[in-house]
């Protein structure tokens, strides 16, 4: 499959998923703290090349791949190379540099579920909103458990893995996944001409 059919594919998961995320907002009232960022700072965030791959691609058709894996060989910190804080003295206020291309793990956490040991619905989501919306938290959760849709993680890391098996099924931690995802964008257009109406890009 071409890079641009597997990005193509990736894309309409997660407009599919973004559809089932919103409802369950709207079903259960919950949604991040206005501003917050503390999620995309934690030092351990894993994820899979292949949901980087639209970031990836995006970079690449807007010249910024190469200055980026650059940048990524050189990243010294775990915490994701696309979040900005919004000082360096408030590191957990902050966003996501290219939110429209954040990948599968930061659309579902906060608002999907994992089966825990009995095959028991959990939401996974943050200190932040079971604290500051503990009420609705706790109606969701319940509410899951009876009948309401929740997106579900191993669904979704099961349907990506379908696009691609090696890309999406290898988990790494976040920083090694965006270099690999770029790197695998930049190989594939080493020996085939470039997308239709992109000329010296990288
Ligand atoms: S890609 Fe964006 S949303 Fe995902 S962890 Fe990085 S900064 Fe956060």
């Amino acid at each position: 499959m071409s890079i641009e059919r597997k990005v193509r594919s990736v894309e309409q998961l997660f407009f599919g998923l973004d559809q089932e995320i919103s409802k369950f907002q709207n079903e259960s009232s919950l949604r991040c703290k206005a501003g917050c960022g503390k999620c995309c700072t934690h030092p351990d965030v894993d994820a899979s090349p292949l949901e980087f791959l639209p970031w990836a691609f995006h970079l690449f058709l807007n010249g910024a791949a190469e200055k980026t894996l650059a940048e990524l060989k050189i990243k010294s910190t775990t915490i994701c190379h696309v979040y900005r804080p919004l000082s360096l003295l408030e590191n957990a206020k902050g966003s996501c540099d290219d939110y429209m291309y954040r990948g599968l793990i930061c659309r579902l956490f906060g608002f999907g579920a994992n089966r825990d040991k009995y095959g028991a619905l959990r939401l996974a989501t943050c200190k932040v909103i079971k604290e500051s919306q503990a009420t609705a938290y706790g109606n969701a959760q319940e509410a899951i458990l009876k009948e309401m849709q929740v997106p579900i993680f191993t669904d979704y890391y099961m349907r990506l893995s379908q696009i691609d098996y090696h890309l999406g099924s290898i988990i790494l931690p976040i920083n090694k996944a965006l270099k690999m995802a770029i790197e695998e964008v930049l190989q594939y257009y080493a020996y085939r001409p470039f997308p239709k109406g992109h000329k010296n890009i990288a």
